[in-house]
């Protein structure tokens, strides 16, 4: 075998597959014991150890995509970003938080952190400066996600991690909106890197599931706290993400492709104010993103002109789907004043910069002029309604 990398396809296929010595199958055999004979004393094989073969094996494929040492597989996205959290936190430390975080991450950290007597800070803004203005003698640890949810904001990914480097702290970063198609933070010195799993490298709706890549240590450091924690994935479901997998580099890049015509598409539309997407010159970060990113990525936000009700419009649509989750193959859209962000007042979200026509779109792998007919076709029936109750 020659040492050159593997490409990212090739990875998402075979790294870390399972031979079937017995039967010579093309695929992985799925191994659903939770009880492992004792004679290996080295290894104490059990689910909740995070070391089954079927676990085993994903970790590796992950660890590949992420570029890092190792990785670990759990149940869903917030084990892994909880567990890799509190891996690295206990009492009297600090962590400093970027200022949009997943809904998710921010609930944990607000509901929990008080009761483990752990304290944190959410940056005023983006830039380097914001986060070192955090900084205490307590921190331990900096968080980021990027591009962020909804607006796909960009933080600097080599800034963050030589503010990490140069203050002693691990820096960690939810990478779930690139996935590792398009984001490799490991080149960039970023610490610890985490998913939900349940999104891009899922990629069907139909499997919950989350992952962290990082180094050896601080990986065994993380599997420590998750075998106390015990937030470890199904081996059958382990098995069907690795199925997903190996299809994800094909599906991210058909969706990156469509998100760009869709951003294009809406940007040039008289009924569209705003359209937030890493791809296009106009987004504020569009170089920065460049630099750091493969590909912009499936996700984007659009705002309705301030006439057309957000509401009616996800109703009116027939192929896109009104839902909460994202990253599938096929399209979904969700207006955050309505679901996600429904819970912050008025102000709240207006500081956040989240209109109430604001959608957010996670750009499937439909045809593109399938998509534009739906939208077309939704925005004509707000229209007409409209009419209808005016006269
Ligand atoms: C969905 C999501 C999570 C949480 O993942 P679950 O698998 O739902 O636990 C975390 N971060 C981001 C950015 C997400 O989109």
């Amino acid at each position: 075998m020659s040492s050159r990398k593997k490409g990212v396809n090739t990875i998402c296929t075979h790294v870390g597959e399972i031979k079937d010595e017995q039967f010579k199958g093309a695929i992985s055999p799925l191994y659903m014991s939770t009880s492992y004979a004792f004679e290996d004393v080295e290894v104490k094989r059990y689910p909740r150890y995070f070391n089954t073969p079927n676990q085993v094996a994903l970790s590796q494929k992950i660890a590949a995509l992420e570029h890092a040492e190792a990785a670990l597989i759990f149940g869903s996205g917030m084990a892994a970003i909880s567990t890799a959290l509190l891996a690295f936190l206990g009492t009297g430390d600090h962590v400093v938080l970027q200022k949009t975080l997943y809904g998710g991450t921010y609930n944990f950290i607000n509901e929990e952190f008080p009761k483990y007597g752990i304290e944190y800070s959410f940056t005023e803004g983006l830039e380097a400066h914001d986060f070192e203005a955090k900084i205490q003698e307590n921190t331990k640890v900096v968080f980021i996600e990027t591009p962020s949810n909804p607006l796909l904001t960009i933080t600097d990914l080599k800034a963050i991690a030589q503010i990490a480097k140069k203050n002693g702290l691990v820096s960690m970063i939810d990478n779930t909106f690139a996935s590792p198609i398009n984001q490799n933070p490991i080149d960039f010195g970023i610490d610890v890197i985490i998913h939900s799993a349940t999104k891009y490298m899922g990629g069907h709706s139909d499997i919950c599931a989350g992952a962290v890549a990082s180094t050896q240590e601080n990986i065994e450091r993380i599997s420590q706290l998750a075998k106390n924690l015990g937030g470890s994935l199904s081996d059958h479901t382990v098995w069907l993400l690795e199925r997903s997998i190996k299809t994800m580099g094909i599906r991210v890049k058909a969706q990156n492709s469509n998100a760009q015509h869709m951003a294009e598409y809406l940007e040039a539309h008289s009924e569209i104010d705003r359209v937030y997407y890493p791809g296009l010159p106009n987004h504020p970060d569009h170089v920065l993103a460049k630099a750091q990113m493969k590909g912009f990525g499936g996700m984007l936000s659009f705002e309705l002109n301030a006439d057309y009700d957000a509401s009616l419009f996800q109703k009116s649509l027939q192929l896109i789907k009104p839902s909460m989750s994202l990253a599938s193959v096929e399209s979904t859209v969700i207006s955050p004043t309505l679901a996600s962000h429904a819970l912050l007042s008025p102000e709240e979200r207006k500081s956040q910069g989240i209109a109430d026509g604001l959608i957010r779109f996670s750009v499937g792998i439909e045809e593109p002029e399938d998509l534009i007919t739906d939208i077309e076709q939704a925005l004509k029936s707000v229209r007409s309604n409209k009419m209808a109750a005016t006269h």
